[in-house]
């Protein structure tokens, strides 16, 4: 073993032991933190490459009906959004299948935008997808990248993640999918465009139309500016499928404005009154992400444009009891490991999903309003060994309902 000392060095970068986080000692040599991490990340992209020829052996396409049938199984409603996933992920396959030298006609990527309220299932739908896909995934903030140079996270920092998701098989990265969610924080505030920067806005996109459009980027693996001397992985971007999501709030107003102008323009009042007023997300187009303050080049480079409907209380009252993760089975299954048997009464279904529109929680407000109901059953519950079935009944929710703190749940 050699003995370390404070002139000790790395034996690979040659870094001073007090550069160092740690040195370890071989039988003759030394290395550094900084020179493990690199050799990992080598050994991982060889072990990758190896492991993305198995994947191209093992390659099966899911056809774009059974893509839906398995999304079906999770989210409720919002066919349009769960076919134009289905089919942009399906071609997104066949792409990758397509052997270039041999066909004339290149299919071109097709970059997907959600657009819809918060809380309807967008991440949801992304995730979902996720779970079917042998291709590496991962989801990202729009709202923490920043321009390069600024305080925050370099656009790069996207290809780190999927990188980590597909474990350094920088192959696999290369034909894997990113969700970007809360595109709409990086619209630009104002729809002229301004000479000035515009740290989160403007620049973001900029800098985000580099990586939609395809091109050879050089990733950080760690991630970060921490690490100047890390080696940085070359990734392209041109076969990465971007979706991306946002609640762009307030655009219906712009939708609205556009209907109108419109249907005065053509004289079409008939078509007015056929609109539907409680979801003008379905009527949405470029022209209005425009209006919102993404740039044209950006809109350019997401070309599917697809909307996700307001959450009605049938589709709540779904969304309590049918995906295959339900917030009702995942209550049963809880009071299954305690050997109890847990029954809800239908009206207090009803109740749940009534508060939850009452208080516009939306979906995301049905588990703070379950867990208000479930806390005091399931923190007694597994100390009661005599109990073995559980009846919710509806005055026990609304005890447990109004008990609860109120301010706590419109914050969920
Ligand atoms: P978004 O990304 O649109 O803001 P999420 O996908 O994060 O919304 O939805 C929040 C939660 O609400 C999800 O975890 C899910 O439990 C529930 N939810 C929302 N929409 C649906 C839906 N259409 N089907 C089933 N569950 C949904």
């Amino acid at each position: 073993m050699a003995k370390q000392s404070k002139d000790s060095r790395c034996s690979f970068c040659n870094s001073p032991k007090q550069d160092t986080l740690m040195l370890i000692e071989g039988m003759d040599a030394y290395i550094c933190d900084k020179c493990v991490t690199q050799a990992n990340v080598l050994l991982a992209q060889e072990l990758g490459n190896k492991k993305s020829k198995a994947f191209d052996e093992s390659f099966r396409l899911l056809k774009p009906a059974e893509i839906k049938a398995h999304i079906d199984q999770y989210v409720i409603g919002q066919d349009d959004a769960k076919k134009v996933l289905s089919v942009a992920v399906y071609n997104h396959y066949k792409r990758l299948s397509q052997k270039i030298d041999k066909d004339e006609v290149e299919i071109e990527k097709s970059n997907i935008m959600l657009v819809g309220e918060t809380g309807t299932g967008k991440t949801l739908l992304a995730k979902t997808i996720a779970k079917i896909l042998h291709v590496p995934f991962c989801i990202v903030d729009a709202t923490v990248l920043t321009e390069a140079g600024y305080v925050g996270e370099d656009v790069e920092s996207i290809l780190t993640r999927l990188l980590q998701a597909a474990d350094y098989d920088v192959a696999a990265a290369e034909r894997g999918i990113v969700y970007i969610d809360e595109v709409d924080k990086v619209a630009r505030k104002s729809d002229n465009p301004s000479i000035t920067r515009d740290v989160s806005g403007e620049g973001v996109q900029q800098a985000l139309l580099k990586i939609l459009e395809g091109t050879i980027v050089n990733v950080p693996p760690q991630g970060g500016r921490k690490h100047p001397d890390q080696k940085m992985i070359p990734v392209n971007t041109n076969n990465i499928l971007f979706i991306c999501g946002g609640a762009f709030d307030g655009i219906e107003r712009k939708i609205a404005n556009r209907l109108r102008t419109q249907a005065v323009g053509y004289k079409v009042k008939k078509d007015e009154a056929d609109l539907d007023l409680k979801n003008l997300y379905k009527y949405i187009t470029p022209q209005d992400l425009k209006s919102f303050g993404l740039i044209p080049e950006l809109i350019g480079r997401v070309p599917v444009l697809t909307h996700l409907n307001p959450l009605d209380i049938d589709a709540l009252r779904n969304i309590l009891t049918a995906p295959k993760n339900s917030l009702m089975k995942q209550y049963t299954k809880l009071f299954e490991y305690e050997d109890v048997n847990l029954v809800f009464e239908e009206e207090v279904l009803d109740f749940i999903v009534n508060k939850a529109m009452e208080y516009k929680l939306g979906a995301r407000g049905l588990r703070s309003i379950c867990e208000a109901i479930m806390l005091d059953a399931m923190y007694d519950t597994p100390s009661d060994e005599g109990v073995k079935e559980l009846h919710i009944t509806l005055d026990y929710a609304i005890e447990k309902f109004e008990k609860a703190d109120f301010k706590k749940l419109k914050a969920a």
